[in-house]
């Protein structure tokens, strides 16, 4: 028997196994704090959830169209129109289980065995390996040295006449980080010199902190229009992370590759899920703002607390609900620690804490801490890693 190269090419996504693992053990009793978390620790609110007993109630439990209901398909047309200024023609929309199916649908319709896709570090776990299982080639950049930002000069550089396209993820999974107007004029002027495609990962849109507003690179650039994919879902922004509904909007060809590529895999999202999206879609602003206000507390506790670690530095982050502090200073120190997958391995073992290794986001001597979780949780697992680093010999 012979497993495919391209599948032979992939890992298994560390963020759902390590996640699973660590409620797997919560399960069995085990005292774990988890700050691995990749979802927010809300249920979906109650107008929600009742839309889909709805529209069960109504019958909505046969295949609907493939790339998505009318009705939700006339929703996102509206919300990208509001939220956005942005009109996209219903053949310029479809709905998929998922952004992650989302970003699979566009890196197969984009790209041949050989085709590049530059990816800046750190970078979601799964970009890299939805590329490979393309037999795509992942390009990855590194960030400033100063930050989290993008390299514009990194960036200029990585393109070859392999390039099809560049990733963009603000706010950014794992840093939190935000790319600012200048990062995406930067980005929006290469990808027209070399015609590429921007896919804009946008799940994180709303949970952004300090008042501040999510800005498109389409907004900054319209003739962007023409060439980015924005990809998003309900799943952050309204604790829908196992309903799995996400969407996309861009240009018609690729559009229309992505409902192919659905077509001939999925078939639709689930059809009463798309009439809870509706619904979620259509939320009072509260609904999120109250969230967003939860995690700002909550962001602001975990990087004072892990800054006050020894050997530890961790920058606020502008969005999401994760921190990505640097541990860098006491790997330094602890020479028989290789790397961050060991460093979270020994915190789970030995102090029960689950943290997402750096390594796993392409960025070694950070770990990612989940805030999507109550105080005491953090506040006792940022007491363990503390105790760790402290007693470490
Ligand atoms: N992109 C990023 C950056 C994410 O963190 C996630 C989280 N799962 C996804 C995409 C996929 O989200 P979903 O498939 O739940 O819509
Ligand atoms: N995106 C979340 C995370 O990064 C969920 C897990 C996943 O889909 O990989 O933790």
């Amino acid at each position: 028997m012979q497993i495919s190269c391209r599948v032979q090419a992939v890992k298994p996504s560390p963020t759902l196994s390590l996640q699973a693992r660590a409620k797997a053990l919560k399960a069995a009793g085990e005292p774990v704090m988890s700050l691995a978390a990749g979802e927010p620790d809300f249920p979906t609110p109650e107008h929600i959830r009742a839309a889909a007993v709805r529209a069960m109630e109504a019958g909505h439990t046969g295949y609907a169209p493939s790339a998505g209901v009318p009705p939700l398909r006339e929703a996102l047309r509206n919300l990208y129109e509001r939220e956005l200024g942005l009109s996209y023609g219903d053949d310029q929309v479809v709905v998929s289980c998922g952004a992650k199916q989302c970003l699979f649908n566009a890196f197969q319709t984009l790209l041949d065995p050989g085709s590049e896709a530059i990816i800046p570090a750190p970078y979601w776990v799964s970009y890299p390996d939805q590329v490979l299982l393309c037999g795509g080639v992942p390009v990855i950049i590194q960030p400033p040295a100063d930050g989290f930002g993008l390299d514009h000069k990194a960036l200029a550089e990585a393109i070859t006449d392999r390039t099809r396209v560049i990733v963009l993820n603000s706010p950014c999974n794992p840093t939190g980080a935000v790319l600012s107007g200048s990062d995406l004029d930067a980005v929006a002027r290469l990808a027209r010199a070399h015609d590429l495609v921007v896919i804009s990962d946008d799940i994180y849109d709303k949970l952004i902190f300090d008042q501040k507003k999510f800005e498109s690179i389409v907004q900054r650039d319209p003739e962007m229009k023409d060439r980015t994919v924005l990809i998003n879902g309900v799943s952050k922004t309204y604790a829908m992370t196992g309903w799995r509904l996400g969407y996309a909007v861009g240009p018609r060809e690729i559009i229309a590759g992505m409902r192919k590529v659905q077509d001939q895999s999925t078939s639709n999202a689930v059809t009463f899920v798309q009439y809870a999206a509706i619904e979620a879609l259509a939320s009072p602003p509260e609904v999120v703002e109250k969230m967003v206000r939860v995690f700002d507390r909550r962001r602001r506790k975990i990087v004072e607390l892990m800054s006050a670690i020894e050997g530890v530095s961790c920058a606020l982050p502008g969005g999401t609900f994760y921190a990505f502090p640097s541990f860098a200073g006491f790997m330094n120190k602890a020479k028989d620690i290789p790397d961050t997958l060991n460093l979270s391995e020994l915190l789970l073992d030995k102090e029960r804490v689950a943290v997402i290794p750096g390594d796993a986001f392409g960025a070694p001597g950070y770990l990612r801490t989940s805030f999507a979780t109550s105080m005491d949780v953090i506040e006792e697992g940022a007491a363990r890693i503390r105790r760790f680093v402290e007693d470490y010999r």
